[in-house]
This record gives structure tokens, sequence and C-alpha cells, in this order.
């Protein structure tokens, strides 16, 4: 009998072996902010799952998944805004996955039609001003930019960049092409200074009175005003005031699964945890982003009120990309 059992106890942990064996899972992000970490920390902990997290921005995430093909160790990959998320999914890099809590974790509007990506933050294109060069009430939507009023005084980032691509589709789905183009054309009329290579040095030149007005992604002035990036920049960004566009373009982060992951239970199980309304949080409270739902709980982001999404679906946004940049290109837009 004592054998028997002593047999059984040597025995056992061999059998157990496939099931304990480490899981894992690999995600490929686009994203720029550690503290995402937090949140992949909590999502390991609930399910055992180590996140090997590999980290290049956008662009050349895309690039090397199409380079290292059906190689790729990928099994999630996070990207933002519209126009990146759609041409990874259009370069065959996701492939689509069914989950009923993904539905239900993400509005319809911030997910391929196709389930290839699913949105797990939000983000507002939005309107920010010097209210001692520009009077901030005299602003309310994106077309009060190409007011002649403003000549001078409008400060905007270069066109390479995908947030202003995005924003000109939206608007060109919303307005149709010709009136988007008249919009366009209005606020490169009203420019004076160089285009800018970031948001961030935009809000800067906001702050320090050299443009009456910008369009940044909201999330960067909430973290400059909250000290995130020092006290200098703090001190800078206190006088700014951000006009939320009524209604406003809503980007978005999202995540799918690598066309050639190895671990795709494991991945859909990730992105369903960062898509919940507990994931969400955890990883849009440090950044300043929105949740999927609702808008957060820092004084930052409630000092910017309510934000009214307009009804563009992000697919559709995709979409329109391509001629969004040809409107800015025409438009003189650099
Ligand atoms: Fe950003």
């Amino acid at each position: 009998m004592r054998r028997f059992f002593a047999a059984l106890t040597l025995v056992a942990p061999f059998a157990a072996l496939p099931s304990v064996e480490a899981k894992e899972v690999r995600v490929y992000s686009g994203r720029h902010y550690n503290t995402d970490r937090a949140a992949y920390k909590k999502f390991s902990e609930q399910t055992g799952i180590k996140v090997r997290l590999i980290e290049a921005t956008g662009i050349s995430l895309v690039e090397r998944l199409k380079r290292e093909g059906a190689n790729s160790n990928a099994d999630v990959i996070l990207l933002v805004d519209a126009a990146r998320i759609n041409n990874a999914a259009d370069a065959g890099l996701l492939q689509p996955v069914s989950s009923k809590e993904l539905q239900s974790n993400v509005p319809s509007r911030y997910r391929d039609p196709s389930n290839r990506w699913f949105g797990f933050t939000r983000r507002v294109r939005a309107i920010i001003v010097n209210p001692n060069v520009v009077d901030p009430n005299t602003i309310k939507t994106y077309s009060d930019l190409a007011n002649p009023a403003l000549k001078g005084k409008l400060c905007l980032r270069k066109r390479k960049n995908v947030y202003n691509q995005s924003l000109v589709a939206d608007q060109i789905i919303l307005k149709g092409q010709t009136a988007a183009s008249a919009w366009v054309k209005g606020m490169v009329k009203n420019v004076s200074q160089p285009y800018f290579g970031g948001d961030v040095s935009l809000i800067r030149a906001v702050g320090q009175g050299k443009c009456g007005v910008g369009l940044v992604n909201h999330y960067y002035l909430a973290r400059m005003q909250a000290g995130a990036s020092g006290k200098s920049d703090q001190k800078v960004t206190s006088n700014i005031k951000l006009v939320m566009p009524n209604p406003a373009h809503v980007n978005i982060s999202a995540a799918g699964v690598a066309k050639s992951a190895k671990n795709k239970k494991e991945a859909i199980q990730f992105i369903e945890f960062i898509s919940s309304p507990k994931g969400s949080r955890l990883i849009a409270g440090p950044t300043f982003e929105y949740p999927l739902k609702n808008l957060g709980t820092s004084k930052e982001l409630k000092a910017f009120g309510t934000v009214t999404p307009d009804n563009v679906s992000i697919s559709a946004l995709g979409a329109k990309q391509k001629t969004a940049i040809k409107v800015m290109a025409d438009a003189g837009w650099r």
C-alpha cells in the first residue's frame, strides 16, 4: 500500500504537467505608456497568464509585423488611432475572433464589424484656447477654427500625423468632401506658426501665447495640467482652456489577436480584460484617456466637461483616411 501511494505522488506531478505549464500572452504594443504595465499585472494576477510586452511606435510596429509574417511571436497587437488600427487589419495582421464578452464590453462603433479589433480606451481631438489671445466663448465646434477672425492665431500639427488625418476623415464623413475641404482650407489660412511635430510642443506654444488656438488630443493637456510632465509644463498649461467640441471626434486605442498568434485563447482573455469596465479604467486612469464607458474621475478630465461623441464609427474613419490626406495636402497643410 505504502509503495502504491509513493508511486502515485511521483506520477501525479508529471501527469499534471501540461496544465500547470506557464501560460503567457505576447503583446506587441504601439502605446508608449509605461503605466499600462500596472493593468497587465492585474490581468496576470487574475488569470495566471504572464504578459510579455514588446513596445514600438504605431507605424514601426505594423512594419515589423509585416516583416515577421507567420514567424511573428505576437499574440495581441495594441494600436492607437483608427487610421493605424484599420491599416493593420487591411494588411492582414489581425484575425477575427468571436467572444460574447467582447461584444458586450465594446460598443459597436468602437469595434471592427468583422471582429478583428476592439477598442479599449477613448480619446477626443479637442480644441485648446489661450484666453489671453482668443475668447474661448467664440469657439464651439471644429468649424469655428476656419473663422477668418482667427487669422494668424491657429496652430496645427503636421499633416503626416494620423490624429489630424482621422479628424479630417471624420469631418468628411459628417459634412461631405466639399464642405470638409472648405473647412480645412479655412484653417490652413489661419495658421501662422510652422506646423508642429507633436501635440505637447503645440500645447506649450498655446500656453505661452504664441498660438491662440490649437487642436490636440485631450489627454496630453490633462496630463500636463496634472503635473505628470513636471512643474514647468503644469504652469504653462494652467491658463489653457479646453473647448470640448460638440459633437466631438472620438478616437480609440484598440486591440486585436495577431494573425499568427500561438496563444489565441490567452490573447482573447487579455483583450476581454483590457476592454472590461475594470480593465479599461485601469489603463485609461493614469494616461488621462477616457475609459470605454463613462468619463473618468480625475479633476482635470472633469474640468473638460461632458463628451458628446459624433456618430461616426471607427471603421468608417479608416475607409476615408486616404481621402483625408489628399484634402489636407490640396489645402496646403504641411
Ligand atoms: Fe498620443
